[in-house]
C-alpha cells in the first residue's frame, strides 16, 4: 500500500507538477524562504512577494544585515508579520552561529525562532534529501480520503495516523519530491470540493473514491464562532497636515508594524468614547473626536475586527509612546516608508485618495 502510494505520486508528480520559483533552485535559504510564505497563504498571492524579497534580500546574509523594518515593509500585505520577524532574526542567527550556512541537523534547525515541524520536514527534506515526512491541510486530506478515515480532522489520534503513514510511505531517495507530490496532489487534483479523481493516480486504492464519500471525507468538526472586535482609532491630524502614526511592541501580534492609535471598544461606550479614552491612556493627550472617516472590516486567524477611524485633533498634552516603541508625525507620502498592518494600509490608501481641501473639510 506505501509502495503504491509513493510510486504512483511520484510518478505523477514528475510529469504534473506546476513549475513555481522555488522549485528551480536547490538554494536551501530560498526554499525556506518559499516555505515560509506559503504558511496559511495562496501561492498566487506568495509569488510576487518571493520574487520582490529575494530582490531586496538575495541571500541569507543580505537579509541578517537588515533593518527589521526594512523586512517588514517587504512583507507588508502577506499577512502574519510574525513568519517575516521570525524569518529575520533566524536569518541573524545562522549567520552568527553557522556562519551563514542553514543547519542540515533537525535539532538545530528546529531550534530556530518561527521553525516548526512542518518547515523543518519540507526544507530538510526539499532542500537537503533528509527523509522528514510533512504533513499540513492538503496532505491530511489526500492521506484520509485514501486511507478513508471518517474521524474528524481535528482530532491528535487523526493527526497521529496521518503523520504514522507519511513517515512509513516516504522513501529514502527523493523525500522532498514525496513530500511536494503529496501536497501538489492536494492542491491541484485532490481539492477540498470536487475532486478530480478520474485524473488522480491513487484511485484505484483510494477508500473514499472507491466507496463514494469523497464529500464526507475529510471530516472537520464546526469551529468556534470567531470572536469580533471594534476598534476605534485616532486619524490626529497636526497644524501641518501630518498623521500621528505609532511603532507596535516588537512582541507580540502585528509586532513591530506601526499604526493609528486607538484600541478595543468597551462595552457600554461609544467609539467616539473609545476613541478619546485609548487616545488618553496610550498617548496621555486630550483629543477632539470629529466625525468618521471610514471603517475597514478585516479578518484574522482568530478574531475579526471592524476598524473605526476617526478625524482627530488634540485639544491638551503632548503625545507620549505610552503603549508603543515611538511616534511619528508624517504627510501622506511619507507614510509609504513604513510597514503597516492590512487594515491600517487599506485606510492610507483610502487617506491617500484625499486632496488637503477633503482634509480641512473633515475638521470643520
Ligand atoms: S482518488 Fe480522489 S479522493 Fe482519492 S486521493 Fe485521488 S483525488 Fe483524492
Amino acid at each position: 500500500m506505501n509502495n503504491f502510494f509513493s510510486d504512483n505520486l511520484l510518478q505523477w508528480y514528475n510529469l504534473h507538477r506546476r513549475d513555481l520559483p522555488w522549485r528551480n533552485t536547490a538554494d536551501p535559504y530560498k526554499i525556506w524562504l518559499s516555505e515560509v510564505m506559503l504558511q496559511q497563504t495562496r501561492v498566487d498571492t506568495v509569488i510576487p512577494y518571493y520574487h520582490r524579497f529575494l530582490k531586496i534580500f538575495p541571500t541569507i546574509k543580505e537579509l541578517a544585515k537588515a533593518d527589521q523594518q526594512k523586512v517588514l515593509k517587504c512583507w507588508e500585505g502577506l499577512g502574519y508579520y510574525s513568519r517575516g520577524r521570525f524569518l529575520h532574526q533566524s536569518a541573524k542567527s545562522v549567520v552568527e552561529n553557522y556562519d551563514g550556512e542553514i543547519p542540515i541537523d533537525y535539532d538545530q534547525f528546529i531550534a530556530l525562532k518561527g521553525v516548526g515541524p512542518y518547515t523543518a520536514a519540507a526544507v530538510l527534506s526539499i532542500a537537503f534529501g533528509k527523509k522528514y515526512a510533512v504533513v499540513d491541510g492538503n496532505v491530511i486530506r489526500v492521506v484520509t480520503r485514501f486511507l478513508g478515515i471518517e474521524n474528524d480532522i481535528r482530532s491528535r489520534q487523526v493527526l497521529n495516523a496521518v503523520q504514522d503513514f507519511v513517515d512509513e510511505a516516504i522513501p529514502s531517495d527523493h523525500p522532498g519530491d514525496f513530500n511536494q507530490s503529496v501536497m501538489e496532489l492536494g492542491a491541484i487534483v485532490c481539492k477540498p470540493a470536487a475532486p478530480d479523481c478520474d485524473k488522480c493516480p491513487l484511485s484505484t486504492q483510494c477508500v473514499a473514491y472507491n466507496s463514494a464519500k469523497t464529500d464526507i471525507i475529510p471530516y472537520k468538526s464546526k469551529a468556534k464562532k470567531i470572536p469580533h472586535l471594534d476598534i476605534g482609532v485616532g486619524l490626529i491630524l497636526n497644524q501641518e497636515n501630518k498623521l500621528l502614526i505609532a511603532l507596535r511592541p516588537n512582541d507580540g501580534m502585528l509586532g513591530g508594524l506601526w499604526e493609528f492609535p486607538g484600541g478595543k471598544n468597551e462595552n457600554s461606550e461609544s467609539i467616539k468614547e473609545t476613541v478619546k479614552r485609548e487616545l488618553k491612556e496610550e498617548l496621555g493627550v486630550d483629543v477632539k473626536v470629529y466625525e468618521k472617516f471610514n471603517m475597514i472590516k478585516h479578518a484574522y486567524s482568530h478574531f475579526k475586527i471592524s476598524l473605526h477611524a476617526y478625524w482627530c485633533t488634540i485639544d491638551y498634552g503632548e503625545p507620549q509612546p505610552k503603549s508603543s516603541q515611538e511616534l511619528r508625525w508624517v504627510t501622506l507620502q511619507e507614510i509609504d516608508d513604513y510597514p503597516f498592518p492590512k487594515a491600517n494600509r487599506t485606510l492610507i490608501d483610502e487617506l491617500q485618495s484625499l486632496n488637503n481641501a477633503d482634509l480641512i473639510r473633515f475638521l470643520r
